[in-house]
């Protein structure tokens, strides 16, 4: 059991860390959002990270995802679906999150547009090659794009995306940032983006990332789980 001083260590320092890389950018300070993903973990550290004053938590699955949020409702934190999303969990999920990172198809919009509750999304964009990675094509995404503008409880906020394994993360996000700029073509307001976590955040940062996911570099390793 690791005490609370190693997890307020560990988020003063990436704290830190992104002050620093945002000074490096010379971007205003209050230009990004960091979202703690607590996967794997219980809802005791989410609670001990929102007394460090965290108010942004990221889960990937809803199964996990829904009991903390619903245990600790009277803190009235920010919840931020990363993971893949079956279309027939969108409703249970609308009931807690704020934001789902990972829009990436057609079908999972349609089924957010039934339920009607207001939600922030990104699209994800997948830059690999593998179909199996979550996200859509940047080829895909103009008929994604004006599916989620038709649906008025959606705010479409951004793009979203992870850096490929091995790839040179910086070159990832600038591609990110070009797809972004194509974006704002048809959605001006949608110039979020959701890019960073624990081992590429500065690079994120370097091109514009706007809300950083970070795990392990805050929580510690993930429980077996993960
Ligand atoms: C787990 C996860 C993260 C955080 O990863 P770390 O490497 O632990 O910082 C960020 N984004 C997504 C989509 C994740 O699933």
């Amino acid at each position: 059991m690791a005490d609370q001083a190693p997890l307020a260590e560990r988020l003063e320092s990436v704290r830190g860390a992104i002050a620093d890389a945002v000074r490096e950018a010379g971007r205003p300070d209050d230009d990004i959002t960091t979202v703690v993903v607590t996967k794997f973990h219980p809802a005791s550290l989410v609670r001990e990270l929102a007394g460090l004053g965290v108010r942004d938590f990221g889960e990937n699955r809803h199964q996990d995802a829904a009991p903390k949020a619903a245990e600790l409702a009277e803190l009235h934190l920010d919840w931020h679906f990363v993971g893949q999303l079956q279309s027939n969990k969108a409703r249970a999920v609308l009931d807690y999150a704020t934001a789902l990172h990972s829009l990436d198809r057609v079908s999972l919009v349609d089924a957010l547009a039934a339920v009607g509750s207001p939600l922030d999304v990104f699209l994800q964009l997948n830059l690999t090659d593998d179909p199996h990675r979550g996200g859509v094509n940047a080829g895909e995404l103009g008929a994604l794009v004006d599916r989620v503008l038709a649906v008025p409880s959606l705010r479409l906020r951004g793009l979203m995306a992870v850096a490929p394994l091995g790839a040179e993360p910086r070159a990832a996000f600038a591609a990110v940032r070009s797809a972004s700029e194509r974006l704002r073509r048809s959605a001006p307001d949608a110039s979020s983006l959701s890019m960073g976590m624990s081992g590429d955040f500065r690079e994120a940062i370097l091109e514009g990332a706007t809300h950083l996911r970070i795990g392990t570099a805050i929580t510690g390793k993930r429980p077996d789980a993960g």
